[in-house]
């Protein structure tokens, strides 16, 4: 186990909507270089968490500490800045901009000029700025395997592809945390793994993300550990293996265990039928104790 310091540290995080509390006490560490699955039912409070972290959503209570930095009280685009991007549930592309814009959206505010573009200089200095956000727009979509893309509408791709576009603003940036909320939703089987994939080669590229997914199937195939929220509590950690076994989490997610014992949940054979990915599993050097799954009553 290393003693290196987590990217990602959550202390008791509250998110409250009235009085619908949809964070409730919520602790997650994320140590450099995992892939951190976020599971829970829908409406258990994933993409709320998502949000708190990113400061998108105030928090009424608790601490959000960002590769050793207190981002409590930041606004989002330092976060950003700071190196924490994210992706969203429901798509937020613009089909009156080609895919490149749309991804260059995403770097402009680092490279755009300070001062209202009142001189030439100024404009120079715009124009210069558009031609290195478009050159990290096209280096995120060939990592995204859409290179040749950069020049067409979003909505004449398909649904995978548009995601993979979402993925791609998200990485132009180059963060150092990637948040993926459901990125294979609604996706097909070979989508699904090819974003899967993608996950995963960008882990071994160094990239710490956290994954939140439905599918547990999924979780199982990219992430090294995984924290399960339930009405807005964190109720078990540890690997996808371990957290997907226990009582609370087959009751959280199937209403009751017994269906996940009478061989109705799809779970088991989904991932068998997988062939291991290389590292998946390597948990030893991330500071991830496999011993550490828990349940919380
Ligand atoms: P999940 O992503 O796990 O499906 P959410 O974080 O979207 O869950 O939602 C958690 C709870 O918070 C739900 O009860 C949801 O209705 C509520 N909620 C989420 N966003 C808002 C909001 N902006 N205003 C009021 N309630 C919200
Ligand atoms: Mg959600």
């Amino acid at each position: 186990m290393s003693n290196e310091q987590p990217i990602l540290e959550v202390t008791g995080v509250v998110v409250a909507f009235g009085a619908v509390v949809a964070v409730n006490q919520v602790s997650v560490t994320v140590p450099r270089g995992v892939v951190c699955g976020l599971i829970g039912p829908n409406g258990s409070g994933k993409t709320t968490f998502l949000g708190a972290i990113s400061r998108f959503v105030p928090v009424q209570g608790g601490s959000i500490a960002f590769e050793g930095v207190d981002i409590t009280k930041s606004p989002p685009y330092k976060v950003s800045a700071a190196g924490m991007s994210r992706t969203f549930q429901a798509m937020h592309l613009l089909d009156r901009m080609t895919v490149r814009e749309n991804v260059m959206a995403g770097v402009d505010f680092r490279l755009a000029p300070r001062t209202l573009v009142r001189s030439w200089l100024d404009v120079r200095h715009a124009l210069k700025s558009q031609r290195a956000a478009a050159k990290l727009a096209d280096q995120a979509l060939e990592r995204v395997g859409m290179s040749g893309y950069g020049d067409v509408s979003p909505a004449e791709l398909p649904y995978g592809m548009q995601r993979r576009v979402e993925i791609a603003r998200a990485l132009a940036v180059g963060p150092k945390l990637l948040l993926l909320d459901e990125p294979v939703a609604g996706m097909n089987d070979e989508e699904r793994r090819e974003i899967s994939q993608l996950v995963r080669e960008l882990r071994g590229e160094g990239l710490t993300q956290i994954l939140v997914e439905h599918d547990l199937a999924t979780i199982h195939r990219v992430c090294d550990m995984a924290y399960v929220l339930n009405f807005g509590e964190v109720i078990a950690q540890g690997t996808p293996a371990e957290v997907v076994d226990l009582p609370a989490v087959r009751e959280a997610y199937l209403g009751h265990a017994s269906l996940a014992d009478s061989g109705e949940f799809a779970f088991p054979a989904a991932v068998s039928a997988e062939p291991a990915e290389p590292g998946h599993g390597d948990d030893s050097s991330k500071g991830v104790n496999s011993d550490a799954a828990t349940a919380r009553p």
